[in-house]
């Protein structure tokens, strides 16, 4: 397998085409933004911790049913995934109030759901990521009734998965973002990571942040904090 040209610069990732067509690069770097870009800097060890904890829950979560884009981690900072072409919708799974749900509803954070919630929003850096229903959704052609039911019984199985696996290390799962998306054969399969970046997890004695709005709310101990989550993941195992 050889690396080829750059498709793509996102915000913490870079992507690049392989000499196969159905598998892509990707190198996780330690550039963190928030606030849709308006914030910027760097989180040293950020891009090896989320390439590494994105693969192991990946993997994971493949043996629990859900199909990722995971194939093969390449370095500590790069990794060898299926080539999808991403549905434009971010989906958003809750068990406790916090972030945009907390200042939308008016709810204090740390405030815990009889079950939990799925949101989305249009993945459209120029409008924001709005918010949207399945209609809105369905309307803007993002995806199809069918692949919306798929994500969301994924995203319901990931939630219940996570949920276990990071009470086992003394984590509370508040918050995740996830991304699907298509195989050339149209299969909807998980994708993009699954990271301090994309998850809120508080350390369930403390209730310490142990994620990124440790960075986007100027808390100080970055880097302590995605190492100490690290750290968790590292030794559960
Ligand atoms: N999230 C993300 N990317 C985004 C927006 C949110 O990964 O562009 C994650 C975020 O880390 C959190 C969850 O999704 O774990 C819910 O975020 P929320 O809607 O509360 O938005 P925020 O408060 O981060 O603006």
């Amino acid at each position: 397998m050889k690396i080829m040209e750059q498709l793509y610069e996102g915000k913490a990732k870079k992507v690049f085409a392989t000499d196969d067509p159905e598998l892509l690069v990707v190198r996780y770097k330690d550039d963190a933004t928030a606030f849709n870009g308006l914030k910027k800097g760097t989180i040293a060890g950020k891009g090896v911790i989320n390439n590494q904890m994105s693969n192991r829950l990946m993997e994971k979560l493949a043996a629990a049913g859900v199909p990722t884009h995971y194939v093969q981690e390449l370095s500590a900072n790069e990794t060898l995934v299926k080539r999808v072409l991403i549905v434009p919708l971010e989906v958003i799974v809750r068990n406790i109030a916090a972030g945009s749900f907390s200042k939308r509803y008016g709810v204090e954070e740390g405030v815990v759901f009889d079950s939990p919630t799925i949101e989305f929003s249009y993945k459209n850096d120029a409008l924001g990521d709005p918010l949207l229903n399945t209609y809105h959704a369905l309307a803007l052609k993002l995806a199809t009734p069918e692949e919306i039911e798929t994500i969301k019984r994924y995203s319901f199985a990931v939630n219940d998965f996570l949920k276990a696996f990071w009470k086992e290390c003394g984590v509370t799962l508040v918050d995740f973002k996830l991304e699907f998306g298509r195989l050339a054969d149209g299969t909807i399969i998980l994708a993009d990571e699954i990271s301090p970046d994309t998850c809120r997890l508080w350390d369930a004695k403390t209730g310490e942040k142990l994620d990124k709005d440790r960075f986007r709310r100027d808390l100080g101990g970055v880097e302590e904090a995605y190492g100490e989550i690290m750290r968790r993941l590292t030794e559960h195992n």
